[in-house]
């Protein structure tokens, strides 16, 4: 073929290619846009997971009527002037190339009034044609409308993900955004169906929440406001070590407002929950981190997904400090709440070990030890336990329980969730996860909402031990549960797990998995109100030693109450 420059269509669409992969990516940098605009309010539109429709407004500054036709053309910015603006950088914007890039491979729409402007007025550009700018009643802000995102570059349309991965992916990243801005509300429709909007009332925490439920969110923990001339600002919110993911994607990190994603930083994270967390499991963290601007490259990426820094020892090493201060900071096993006389302490880890006998013991023992050792002194494990023995039940309900450093009451509901949790997930990785097939498979009719989301969860539900079949219509069967559910009924199992999503729940992808067990084992763990047996109850408090995670079950709440020794003198009045 001889050598000819390509028309300006195709030249655009090869190039807006880098900018625009996806239906998130245009997302990002329309809401990106609205943000610059100083928008207080955002408001996200989809239909089909973005492919069909994608349509933010926002309530921001507006575009001038004369200026919309140069908005849409490439390297047209209001955001910089000259390449030294670019290291003084305080808008998220400055390539001048999203809507240029998203009017090439789609039909885009623009309406916007600036404040003051006696009307609003409205562009179109379909297939690089602009439209004149006709004037319309429009409210103060700019509204972006995408139709039929690649529409004309059939083979990028074709390398979409499924709709469901996509809408998650940017239901994700909106619920990003919302902690990012708090002080921005966010409104996000899949679908004519509100998924989730943030008040915008300036709270973090409360952000976090409109993604992750309000449980999550609480058990969160919020790091110290760094002081005011720090040369690296780290702010945010990280999860204790008791809520984790299987994936090191699911880590948030805003650098000077731009959410990016930078292997240095997951390092620093990784390392300091070192020793906290299970192997092969992540923390779930969402940081907004500042520098001077000169301090940080963000021009290395056409989609602005990775920066650079100048000094990044600098800033590994500020992140790292911070959240393991935070993380060293937080008491082990929830203490009793009574009266000041009972200790605030967590227990003691260092306290010697009661002798007792048999090799699985010391086995345990010495890797209670192995996990302490890796710990400063002054700092404690929030995950292993001492040697316990059980005592007895109360109220069919509570096992008591005696350690080297006093009592423990243990929910046995949610220490056997625990286990039983901790057991498969470790099966399951390891690829040896006992499955017990039916011999009679019972049908089992399923609501339309269910058939939707057994799609969606079939591949995870097989690799859980939970194999079902179509068995004609609305009905399927149940040919195979995990050993540990075999006592269940199939029908129940598969309800739970193809159950709306509780509160405490997260919707992140990389969970689904864990969700999922986590739902068996509660259904599987024995319940209040159950009579076990001294060995039964011997036998549980062993196994929850064993585990990584014994003071809450895999939904976060505790397993146990730990009064010391300590405290117990003190209320009997033998010490001050
Ligand atoms: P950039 O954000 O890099 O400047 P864009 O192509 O995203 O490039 O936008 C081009 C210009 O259009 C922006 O510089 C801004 O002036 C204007 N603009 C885009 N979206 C909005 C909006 N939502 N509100 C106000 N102005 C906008
Ligand atoms: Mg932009």
């Amino acid at each position: 073929m001889p050598i000819r420059v390509l028309p300006e269509s195709v030249a655009s669409a090869i190039a807006a290619g880098e900018v625009v992969e996806r239906p998130a990516s245009v997302v990002k940098e329309l809401v990106e846009n609205a943000l610059d605009a100083g928008a207080q309010r955002i408001e996200i539109r989809l239909r089909s997971a973005g492919e069909d429709l994608i349509e933010v407004g926002d309530d921001g500054a507006g575009i001038a009527a004369d200026e919309l036709a140069l908005a849409t053309s490439r390297y047209a910015t209001s955001k910089l002037q000259t390449i030294e603006d670019l290291y003084a950088l305080r808008s998220l914007g400055f390539r001048g190339e999203a809507l240029a890039s998203i009017a090439a491979v789609s039909r885009l729409e623009i309406v916007s009034r600036p404040e003051g402007a006696a009307a609003g007025a409205r562009l179109t550009v379909e297939g690089g044609t602009l439209s004149a700018p006709t004037a319309v009643g429009a409210p103060h802000g700019t509204l972006v409308r995408v139709r039929d995102l690649f529409y004309n570059t059939p083979a990028r349309r074709k390398f979409l993900k499924s709709e469901s991965a996509e809408r998650r992916r940017i239901h994700d990243m909106i619920g990003r955004y919302a902690f990012a801005y708090p002080g921005v509300s966010f409104h996000l429709t899949q679908d004519d169906r509100l998924v989730l909007q943030s008040s915008g009332d300036g709270d973090r925490r409360q952000a976090l929440a409109a993604s992750l439920g309000l449980n999550t969110a609480r058990e969160m923990l919020l790091l110290p406001e760094p002081a005011a001339d720090v040369e690296v600002r780290v702010e945010g919110l990280i999860g204790p070590p008791s809520v984790h993911r299987a994936n090191r994607r699911e880590l948030t990190f805003f650098v000077n407002g731009h959410l990016i994603q930078d292997a240095g930083l997951a390092a620093a994270v990784v390392q300091a929950y070192h020793g906290l967390l299970m192997v092969g499991r992540y923390p779930m963290v969402f940081l907004w981190i500042e520098v001077a601007p000169d301090e940080v490259d963000v021009n290395v990426h056409p989609g602005k997904a990775e920066v650079r820094f100048r000094r990044p020892d600098l800033v590994y090493g500020r992140v790292q400090r911070s959240l393991r201060t935070t993380l060293l900071n937080q008491a082990g096993a929830p203490e009793m709440d009574l009266p000041r006389a009972w200790s605030s302490a967590g227990p003691d880890m260092r306290t010697p070990f009661a002798p007792r006998a048999s090799d699985d013991e010391m086995e345990t023992a010495a890797s209670v030890h192995l996990t302490l050792s890796m710990f400063p002194p002054p700092a404690r494990p929030s995950g292993a336990l001492p040697l316990l023995r059980a005592v007895g039940q109360v109220g069919s309900s509570y096992l008591v329980a005696e350690g080297p450093d006093g009592l423990y009451l243990i929910d046995q509901h949610a220490a056997h969730e625990r286990v039983l949790f901790e057991a498969m997930m470790r099966a399951q990785a390891e690829h040896h996860l006992e499955v017990q097939t039916l011999l009679d498979p019972q049908p089992v009719e399923l609501q339309p909402e269910e058939i939707g989301r057994l799609e969606e969860l079939l591949p995870t539900l097989e690799s859980l031990g939970v194999a079902v079949e179509p068995f004609g219509g609305a009905t399927v069967r149940v040919r195979s549960l995990p050993a540990l559910a075999s006592h269940l009924r199939p029908s129940d199992v598969l309800r739970t797990v193809l159950g709306q999503a509780e509160d405490d729940e997260t919707p992140l992808a990389a969970e689904v998995e864990a969700r999922l067990a986590a739902r068996v084992c509660k259904r599987a763990a024995v319940k209040a109100g159950q009579i076990l047996s001294l060995a039964e109850q011997d036998r549980l408090v062993r196994d929850l030693e064993a585990c990584r995670s014994p003071r809450t079950c895999p939904h976060g709440r505790p397993t146990m109450i730990h009064i010391s020794v300590d405290a117990l003198e003190r209320q009997f009045g033998r010490r001050g």
